[in-house]
């Protein structure tokens, strides 16, 4: 069956963060939105489990935090561990909470008045005036703009005619799984980051942190796919990192693993010259991320802050979208500083976890070294105002690696 639905000002296929965040702010702006994915609510997805400061102010700026935060656990502090020593507590606001539940959270904030599909995208046609998106149950969505918003997936990118350009495989690998203290009673931390004391792991660090319910380990390593390491991870976690991680159990008390153990293989690509008449990308559709930065959700945001509220009112307003409209948005200072900084973030935690040349073992040293220095002289500090020794108890300083 094809039918055609009455032309919208813009269509936003895919309903992950990116694609929800941008229909609620361009609707509530007043702009008629069309908004297609196949699941009406987001599935358990193993992406994003927190939000940092930043993100969460980007969040406030696009007038969505406030819906999310009841369904995140707050974070105060993380506590820094190498070599079995807490070596300090870094002072920081963040807050975990599960990709789906992010996600959900941000659909609900959706205003009515977006035309939802609860549909799969197959084909595109754009232009410089008009888009059509065809859908997989044949109906025929047209508007002014599209916006990809798809992630990861290929497909639309194929049917753009946009490459992918792959600047490194199998650049990282992500593993996530939930754990609990051996005892049964709460951590007495909401977050620990602890890092890898030997490069032969190949590991950058574990992070982890309180998400409603639960305690999750996300572990940033440059493993490939196929290394047996992988598979001896998903079959014994515990004693896996326990043999990579030798010191964790001292910084965090005895653990246990409380659910599977999943894997991401992150590859890392950008869009390759996507300025098209008519279409833009954003989100992982434009470019991907390497999670150990913890820059994706910034990435996102910062994709939708300056295509909705800087860029698109603006092209709405003249007749057509030619490809000039479209090429300021990949030209935008603050999108081009984040796109950039983000894959400067992923070379350099990559080389943090896995280059053994003597100028990467000296900064190593070194950033544990200040870590370290600067937690003594916090000890120091507290332990001479309350006139007792110092303690053991990581105390808390403002930086991190
Ligand atoms: C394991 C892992 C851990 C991560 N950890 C962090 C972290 O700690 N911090 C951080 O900032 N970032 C992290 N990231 C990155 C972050 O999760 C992503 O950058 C972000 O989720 C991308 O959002 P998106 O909306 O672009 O894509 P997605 O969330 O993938 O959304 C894409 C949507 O498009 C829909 N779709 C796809 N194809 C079609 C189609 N043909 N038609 C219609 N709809 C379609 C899908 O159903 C989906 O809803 C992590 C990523 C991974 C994989």
């Amino acid at each position: 069956v094809t039918t055609a639905s009455e032309a919208s000002d813009v269509t936003i296929v895919g309903a992950g963060l990116a694609g929800a965040a941008a229909a609620a702010v361009l609707a509530r702006a007043g702009h008629r939105i069309a908004l297609v994915d196949p699941d009406p609510v987001c599935p358990p997805a193993f992406k994003a489990e927190k939000l940092e400061p930043d993100q969460a102010e980007l969040l406030e700026r696009l007038g969505l935090l406030q819906g999310i935060l009841p369904h995140t656990a707050p974070i105060h502090a993380i506590r820094l561990g190498y070599r079995g020593h807490a070596l300090a507590t870094q002072a920081i606001e963040q807050h975990g909470i599960l990709y789906q539940d992010l996600v959900n959270a941000v659909r609900r904030q959706v205003p009515t008045s977006v035309a939802t599909r609860k549909a799969r995208a197959v084909e595109l046609v754009t232009g410089a005036e008009l888009q059509t998106v065809i859908l997989d149950s044949g109906e025929r969505i047209t508007s002014r703009l599209l916006v990809v918003a798809c992630g990861t997936g290929g497909r639309l990118h194929r049917a753009l005619g946009i490459e992918k350009r792959i600047l490194r495989e199998a650049h990282s690998l992500c593993s996530g799984f939930d754990i609990a203290s051996e005892d049964g009673k709460p951590f007495p931390f909401a977050a620990v980051t602890y890092y890898a004391e030997r490069l032969a792991t190949r590991i950058d660090y574990a992070t982890l942190f309180a998400a409603p319910g639960r305690m999750r380990l996300n572990l940033f390593s440059y493993r490939e796919p196929r290394d047996p390491w992988v598979r001896a991870l998903s079959d014994a976690p515990h004693a896996e990192l326990e043999r990579a991680l030798p010191g964790l159990t001292r910084v965090i008390g005895s653990w246990c693993v409380t659910s599977r153990v999943e894997h991401r293989v992150i590859d890392l690509y950008v869009a390759e010259k996507p300025a098209r008449d008519g279409v833009v990308l954003i989100g992982d559709a434009f470019q991907s991320v390497c999670p150990a930065t913890g820059t994706g959700l910034s990435k996102v945001l910062t994709d939708v802050w300056r295509l909705c509220e800087a860029h698109v009112p603006a092209w709405l307003t003249t007749p057509g979208m030619g490809v000039d409209k479209i090429a300021a948005y990949y030209g935008d200072p603050a999108k081009t500083s984040m796109d950039r900084g983000s894959l400067e973030a992923a070379e350099y935690r990559r080389r943090f976890g896995t280059d053994d040349s003597l100028r990467w073992r000296v900064h190593r040293a070194r950033c544990f070294g200040s870590m370290a220095l600067a937690g003594l002289r916090v000890r120091m500090r507290h332990a001479l105002a309350a006139g007792t020794p110092p303690t053991r108890q990581g105390p808390r300083i403002d930086r991190t690696l």
